[in-house]
């Protein structure tokens, strides 16, 4: 196998050290033979990320009659990183470990007023919780459904709580939180679709994050379902939002009296400043309670989440479709089977290959675990973002320094 020229050491590195996270355990020999690299210069390297903390030797491997191999391991409480989603009802922060497991998490009422402080106050309530080390923290990640809003406030954090700040897209954070977890396969084609107060989409293709020329990706809420449906704000009509979306869905359920008082649903003057994911939360609640009403209205919506989430995996040839986000994470159980039922009914591939539909375990916080992955990714591979291990590295083939370094 011919090796790659002008491998920089930072990115041999990374690549080391991402082959670690993913394998869990590895030896010398398993990085030599996934990197193509000289068992002199994976010493080295390991050497490097072992003084440092990052890595640590686990034990030997079972002996297979040749002589026993030492493994190593991510030290996975050697770094941290901040996730924090900017929801219009609520802010969650997540604080997770090297390896990208939630090690504290806590989620307030989304702020007003001074943002920058009330953020910041609460990062350091969290980082507290746990006591770890500033030091050991490598960054934060902002995400929210308009992160080229918060570009001054990502500055503002910056200064005040002196971690590196990277802004994202909630879908996309979403995505990449269920990828980076290894929620789904490293090399899948795969969407995650974000429900809160809005809907949108994340997209990985082939293992890596799709984010568009300008990361204004996955406005699958704006897909037309009928041409002439009700004005959206976006300037076109029939949009899914303005038809199904969560907004729609509590102005419906407010239109039925009954419903409305069942589900609790603020009105007059509180009305305005109730965020549409707490009522929809509510809606959801009675509907699980067995509200036929409820049911009835977080059914039809389903049908055209579905509809547009067929469209989707068509453009897209999706494997995976992993439904996630606050909304989903009250109402996932209605929308599951609906999506199911549509998806093997008409997904044109279907005679090819599966779609497998399902709701992320973590469908709350998924955005804020995304968020914290983003930091991570921006250390661990910072060359190409959004690639894993292949799921049989650990057979030992192929390798893939190459891709990983391109
Ligand atoms: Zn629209």
């Amino acid at each position: 196998m011919s090796r790659p020229a002008r491998v920089t050491h930072a990115s041999t590195r990374a690549v080391v050290l991402d082959l670690v996270r993913a394998a869990g355990m590895i030896s010398r020999v398993g990085l030599v033979n996934a990197t193509g690299l000289t068992g002199g210069t994976i010493s080295t390297v390991v050497r490097g990320l072992i003084d440092e903390g990052l890595v640590a030797e686990t034990g030997h491997a079972e002996s297979t009659g040749g002589k026993r191999r030492v493994m190593l391991q991510l030290n996975q409480f050697a770094r941290y990183a901040v996730g924090v989603h900017l929801d219009d009802a609520r802010t969650t922060y997540v604080l997770t470990n090297l390896g990208g497991a939630v090690v504290a998490r806590i989620s307030r009422a989304a702020a007003t007023g001074d943002v920058v402080g009330r953020v910041t106050r609460e990062v350091d309530a969290l980082i507290d919780s746990v006591g770890v080390e500033r030091g050991r923290i490598l960054g934060l990640g902002l995400v929210s459904a308009r992160p080229s809003a918060h570009h001054e406030l990502g500055k503002s954090l910056e200064q005040v709580t002196g971690l590196p700040v990277v802004l994202d897209h909630d879908a996309t954070a979403a995505a990449i939180g269920e990828h980076w977890s290894g929620g789904v396969g490293a090399t899948s084609t795969f969407a995650a679709l974000y429900m809160g107060s809005g809907i949108g989409a994340g997209v990985v293709l082939g293992g890596t994050t799709y984010r568009g020329s300008n990361g204004h990706i996955g406005e699958i809420g704006h897909a037309c379902l009928d041409i002439d449906g009700p004005l959206c704000w976006c300037g076109a009509r029939g949009c899914l939002e303005v038809l199904a979306g969560p907004a729609a869905v509590v102005e419906q359920a407010r239109a039925d009296r009954g419903l409305a008082r069942a589900a609790g649903l603020a009105g007059g003057r509180t009305r305005a400043s109730t965020p549409v994911s707490a009522d929809f939360a509510a809606i959801s609640r009675v509907a699980r309670q067995g509200d036929a009403r409820a049911v009835a209205l977080l059914e039809r919506s389903a049908r055209y989440v579905a509809a547009a989430a067929r469209t989707l995996a068509n453009l897209l040839d999706l494997e995976v479709l992993v439904l996630t986000g606050p909304s989903f994470a009250t109402a996932g159980s209605t929308y599951l089977p609906v999506l199911r039922a549509e998806l093997d009914a008409a997904f044109i591939a279907r005679d090819v290959h599966p779609i497998s539909v399902r709701l992320s375990p973590s469908a709350a916080s998924a955005s804020a675990i995304g968020a914290a992955a983003i930091v991570l990714q921006s250390e661990l591979v910072p060359r190409n973002q959004g690639l894993r291990l292949p799921d049989d590295l650990a057979a030992g083939e192929p390798p893939v320094f190459q891709q990983l370094v391109r």
